[in-house]
């Protein structure tokens, strides 16, 4: 399949989670703003430093900022055949710029009420050595791991109020302009995590 993919769904849905099966059915990188924002703070830079106080409010970081990122991702070789979009993008305003510098061809929906959300981010752990995405409940980490793993800062149950109530205002509006192109496929992702996983199969083989 040639084009670009993009993984949409509000914070929590289990993108990430879902991200690695759909790397290894197309081939294509994942491209993860919040990995990508996450990475500048660790080093420090310019760019790191300004988007860790939008991060850690639960704000969206300017769209400006991310647009530069990902078009600068984009121009590596890798991405020459279409990526994944993990995280992105989460405005009209980054939508409509990646409209004119990448081929879209579907955007997958990770559907999860705002009721699952709060359980699934406190409860999330990150392993800081492999990426790997763990959940206390849901998805316990090895035993052997357990003590490297780390809780994201905007992990906590007031920052994830923030990110639901900017999800809904300046995210959620992107279902229905990607709808009205024809793009959007919807997946309930309000069940198991091997659940979510057979259904999003289904969906990425019958995009081939
Ligand atoms: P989540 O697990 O909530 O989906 P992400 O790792 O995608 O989290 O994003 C973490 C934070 O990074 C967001 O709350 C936001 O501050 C910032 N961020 C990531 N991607 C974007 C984006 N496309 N536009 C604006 N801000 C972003
Ligand atoms: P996102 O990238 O959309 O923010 P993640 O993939 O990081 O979401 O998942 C958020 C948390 O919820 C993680 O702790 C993950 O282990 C857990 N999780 C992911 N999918 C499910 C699911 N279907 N059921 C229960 N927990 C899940």
């Amino acid at each position: 399949m040639s084009g670009s993919l993009v993984l949409f769904g509000p914070p929590g849905a289990g993108k990430g989670t879902q991200a690695g099966l759909i790397v290894d059915l197309t081939g294509k990188p994942q491209v993860s703003t919040g990995d990508m924002l996450r990475a500048a703070v660790k080093a420090s830079t310019a760019m790191g430093m300004e988007a860790k106080e939008y991060m850690d409010a639960g704000l969206l970081v300017p769209d400006s900022v991310i647009i530069g990122l990902i078009e600068e991702r984009l121009t590596e070789a890798d991405a020459s055949a279409g990526v994944l979009f993990d995280g992105f993008p989460r405005t009209i305003r980054q939508a409509e710029s990646l409209e004119a510098i990448a081929n879209v061809v579907a955007v997958i929906s990770i559907e999860v009420p705002d009721s699952a959300i709060v359980e699934r981010i406190v409860g999330r752990r990150m392993d800081p050595e492999t990426g790997g995405i763990y959940h206390v409940n849901f998805n316990p980490a090895p035993p052997e791991i357990v003590s490297r793993l780390i809780q994201r800062p905007d992990d906590n149950e007031e920052t994830v109020l923030a990110r639901l109530a900017a999800y809904h205002q300046q995210t959620a509006p992107l279902a229905a302009w990607y709808g009205e192109r024809d793009l959007l496929v919807s997946i309930d992702g309000d069940h198991s995590i091997d659940e979510v996983a057979a259904a999003v199969e289904t969906v990425v083989r019958g995009l081939a």
